[in-house]
């Protein structure tokens, strides 16, 4: 084989193409005995860089050798691979730290392979070392680095996961484990192979997951309930997202799991009390238009009926003021309790408040279905209940709607069956009232007057009429009650017995009083200017304005206002008006008596209170209810009722009146049995202030020769 002579010359060449190349090696030539030394006999390429010798200072230099630069720590090791290699005859690597001249360390590759004589025995390494600090000192930071995750991994408080996109765990941390109530990372591995079968709750919620993980590429706060290795369920809360290779191609699921059980029972506590009355653990109000909203659709699809029962204990009031709370408390317990084993399992019983309930009962084809559910609620509410030792006995009053007949929304149905439940209070409690287009007929007027009378006050539809009182010892008039009066532009007087009672419930009648009240002081100013003696005027106050917290400081400022004489003012107080809460009715009596005004009380006889309160009343007048004396020729009865109301009166100190007289016979008699006042038809109807004051110059004034007050 024929060489080119440029081949040959470059071939003499290579021995200096060697020396180059190896002076631009990163990194140092070397042959070394095979003694405990590691004794250098060559080096070549960048030696001083690596071992900060020059390359003379090492050759056959004992005390400085490859041994010698050798970390103490590496060397029992390199020596180990070397050896090993030298034996199986085959080249070897090594990674280890070397210490220069300086004394620094620095990490170095060593490639090497043994060569020996031509007997085979072993006589020197050589090869070639690399500073290799750089990629180790990152090899240290990724570790370090990957430490750190691990620890976060691993000490995490919220579990950590990947999973397979066909459903099982790939990696999760101890943290996961723990929530999920195993004892350890293996235990969970080998208890759950399919996610979705073992630990979710719901069917399907595996699914769930993927679908919008598929749509979205994460899930966010998936909240799910899964069973704990001990069947336990817990409410967790998942944040995870997909990891895609470079291809594309899913490869799992990574995300987070925390334990939000603790939250969820909190707010299903919190919405229970929103929505269940705390005394007796009934649905409250808010939850009541909801069924019954649900109900509507559920009858809807079946095409049956729903009824709304308004339930109104009948003696609840009596009971609660009487007996205390802690009484009625526990009567509307029980009555919870009855009212639930009236109705069915898929029927609702709502307490709106107070004594009020509300039953909804679904499924009805036949109206004679719901006359059963009444009748076994009128008789479970109506027997005995014992309550702190004693038997009491109340009763019902029911109104009921029925979707669809009567109604079609929730509103309307509940408005119903409450204006039933009212009829049913006015035929004598103790009985239930279908919804009908009567009582329609009433409501639509009802709320049509509510309106008008809203707009009445500010139009200036109200004036007063005065009813002259009449006292029997002397015969002259006495006084006179203030009467309201509305008189629509064009239309006819309406009658305050029509009117008062609405305004009394939705509580326009404190405008109203306040109306009257500042009017009648006015004009009793007025009235009293032109006479030589005071006449007193009275003025009615209904039970919700005496309940009004403001009501004393009205009465103070009407009287500041005007500057009538206090002593020119009464007011008449309903019986009814203590029913309530006796001990602020006597509290408010004294304070408006501190005001120097003589009170009264009206409609005597009629309401519920206990004749042994009123001693306790700083009361003047007692006027005795007008049925007694209107049927006083007709019922016997009356003339000991009268007789016995007229001398309480005066046991107590206070004047008696009679209203309602209407017959020259009841005038009579009640002058005989010593009332002191009348007032009535027989003597005058209501009239204007001015027609009052043309009969008070006609009556027989002139027997009053000395001025005095009349009280
Ligand atoms: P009351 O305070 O008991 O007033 C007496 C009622 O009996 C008045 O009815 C009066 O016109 C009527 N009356 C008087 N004498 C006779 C009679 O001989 N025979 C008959 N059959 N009736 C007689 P009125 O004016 O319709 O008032 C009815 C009720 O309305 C009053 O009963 C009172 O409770 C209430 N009321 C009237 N004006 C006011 C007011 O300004 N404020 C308040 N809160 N209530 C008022
Ligand atoms: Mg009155
Ligand atoms: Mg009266």
């Amino acid at each position: 084989m024929n060489i080119s002579p440029t081949l040959q010359a470059k071939l003499q060449n290579s021995e200096r193409m060697l020396g180059v190349l190896i002076d631009n090696l990163n990194g140092m030539v070397y042959c070394c005995l095979y003694d405990a030394e590691w004794t250098l006999v060559f080096v070549a390429g960048r030696c001083k860089e690596l071992t900060g010798y020059e390359a003379g200072a090492l050759l056959l230099n004992r005390d400085v050798s490859l041994g010698t630069l050798t970390h103490p720590a590496d060397r029992g090791r390199v020596r180990q691979v070397i050896d090993e290699a030298v034996l199986a005859r085959t080249p070897f690597v090594a990674e280890y730290r070397m210490v220069n001249a300086a004394g620094d360390i620095c990490w170095v590759s060593e490639r090497g392979c043994p060569i020996y004589n031509n007997r085979g025995d072993i006589e020197a390494i050589e090869g070639f070392l690399q500073n290799i600090t750089p990629r180790k000192l990152s090899e240290v930071v990724a570790r370090n680095a990957e430490e750190r995750y691990r620890s976060i991994f691993e000490n995490a408080v919220e579990g950590i996961y990947q999973t397979s996109p066909d459903g099982h765990y790939l990696n999760f941390n101890p943290a996961l484990a723990n929530i999920y109530g195993y004892e350890s990372v293996q235990d969970l591995m080998l208890s759950i192979s399919d996610i979705d079968h073992q630990l979710y709750v719901q069917p399907g919620t595996r699914d769930e997951f993927v679908e919008l993980m598929s749509t979205h590429g994460r899930v966010l706060n998936f909240e799910a309930q899964v069973f704990r290795k001990d069947g336990a369920i817990i409410w967790i809360s998942e944040n995870a997202r997909e990891v895609r290779d470079q291809n594309g191609t899913l490869m799992f699921y990574e995300g987070t799991v925390e334990d939000i059980t603790a939250r969820k029972r909190h707010e299903q506590e919190i919405e229970y009390q929103a929505t269940h009355d705390a005394l007796t653990g009934l649905p409250n109000r808010t939850l009541l238009s909801d069924r019954l909203q649900q109900y509507l659709g559920i009858a809807d699809r079946y095409g049956n009926k729903v009824a709304v029962a308004f339930i109104d204990l009948d003696q609840f009031k009596m009971i609660n003021d009487s007996m205390g709370h802690h009484a009625g408390d526990e009567l509307l317990k029980i009555m919870a309790v009855r009212l639930t084993q009236c109705v069915r399992e898929s029927d609702t019983v709502v307490r709106l408040g107070g004594d009020e309930f509300v039953l909804l009962l679904t499924g009805l084809n036949r109206i004679e279905d719901i006359s059963d559910s009444m009748q076994r609620v009128l008789s479970a509410v109506a027997a005995p209940c014992a309550i702190e030792g004693r038997d009491f006995v109340v009763s019902c009053s029911i109104g009921i709607s029925i979707y669809p007949d009567d109604g079609r929304d929730t509103t309307t149905l509940l408005r119903y069956a409450d204006s039933a439940m009212y009829k049913s209070k006015q035929s004598g409690r103790n009985n239930y009232q279908f919804y009908t287009d009567e009582l329609n007929q009433r409501l639509t007027e009802r709320l049509d007057m509510e309106h008008r009378l809203r707009q009445a006050l500010k139009d200036e539809e109200f004036l007063l009429h005065y009813q002259p009182k009449l006292d029997f010892a002397s015969g002259n008039i006495c006084g006179a009650e203030a009467l309201i009066r509305w008189l629509p532009p064009g239309g006819h007087m309406i009658s305050p017995a029509s009117f008062i009672p609405i305004a009394e419930e939705n509580g326009f009648i404190e405008d109203i009083g306040r109306w009257v009240l500042r009017t009648a002081c006015r004009q009793a100013v007025e009235l009293n200017s032109h006479l030589t003696r005071k006449l007193p005027i009275a003025v009615n106050v209904s039970p919700r304005q005496f309940r009004q917290a403001g009501l004393v400081t009205m009465v103070r400022t009407a009287l500041e206002e005007s500057g009538l004489d206090p002593g020119c003012l009464e007011l008449e107080i309903t019986e009814s008006s203590l029913v309530h809460d006796t001990g602020n009715f006597i509290k408010t009596l004294y304070e408006l008596k501190a005001l120097g005004v003589k009170l009264a009380i009206d409609d005597f006889g009629t309401g519920y209170s206990s004749m042994a309160y009123l001693k306790d009343f700083p009361v003047d007048r007692l006027k005795i209810d007008q049925v007694f004396v209107s049927r006083l020729e007709t019922e016997p009865n009356n003339i000991a009722i009268l007789k016995a109301i007229v001398a309480l009166g005066h046991s107590f100190g206070m004047k008696v009146i009679a209203e309602g007289v209407e017959t020259a016979y009841q005038h009579a008699f009640l002058h005989g049995i010593g009332c002191n006042e009348l007032q009535g038809f027989y003597f005058s109807k209501p009239i204007l202030m001015s027609d009052f004051q043309t009969l008070l110059s006609t009556h027989r004034e002139a027997s009053l020769a000395e001025p005095q007050l009349s009280s």
